[in-house]
């Protein structure tokens, strides 16, 4: 980086680019890495600097993982003919710490956005009916946003597991646990009615 004379500005404006962090967090950080001890901030720099070269994304589901095949890729106890399917390796990371799946996943890094440059010709459809197609996968379950582009893909993939014989579902888009329902935003309380199941 060019000398601009001033390193702390230059700390600042890149830690205000960080989600969520806003120009007066990006300050105390800045502050905080000036006040702490050296060595923290000399291992923070170097786990910043390497991290791309020691993550590499998973040869079967495309997940994080510093090895060839991640840890749920790898691991024999998980159901190996149900996928999961999501939008980013942070959505397969809630879902595992939800506890309530037992398969595995498979991580797009990307949604179907015609308008944002990604239709079906660049939109990664063929190696996950690929995998679906080498690994006797039974059954699909579509966990992509609940946004315009999530429900695109998940119409899109829908259409193309049914072709190849493949039982999908939708993840359902419900009430957040603990919430007031009148605080709720119209669609999702709607779709909250539309995915009720009989108790
Ligand atoms: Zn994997």
């Amino acid at each position: 980086m060019h000398d601009s004379g001033d390193p702390l500005g230059d700390l600042v404006k890149l830690l205000v680019r960080l989600p969520g962090v806003g120009e007066k967090s990006a300050r105390r950080i800045a502050f905080h890495m000036l006040s702490a001890d050296r060595d923290y901030a000399q291992t923070l720099g170097e786990a910043l600097a390497t991290l791309g070269e020691r993550v590499r994304r998973c040869a079967s589901c495309g997940n994080y993982t510093a090895r060839e095949l991640c840890a749920l890729c790898a691991d024999p106890r998980r159901a190996g003919d149900v996928l999961c399917v999501v939008a980013r390796p942070a959505d397969a990371d809630a879902i595992e710490r939800a506890r309530v799946f037992g398969g595995r996943y498979h991580v797009l890094h990307a949604l179907l956005d015609p308008l944002g440059g990604v239709g079906p010709a660049e939109f990664p459809l063929v190696p996950l009916m690929e995998r679906i197609a080498r690994e006797g996968i039974r059954e699909v379950i579509l966990a992509t946003p609940p946004t315009v582009e999530g429900e695109a893909t998940s119409l899109y993939l829908a259409e193309a597991l049914r072709s190849a014989g493949v039982s999908t579902s939708r993840i359902a888009s419900g009430v957040p646990h603990g919430g007031d329902l009148e605080f709720v935003d119209p669609i999702t309380l709607g779709r909250a009615l539309e995915g009720r199941r009989s108790l």
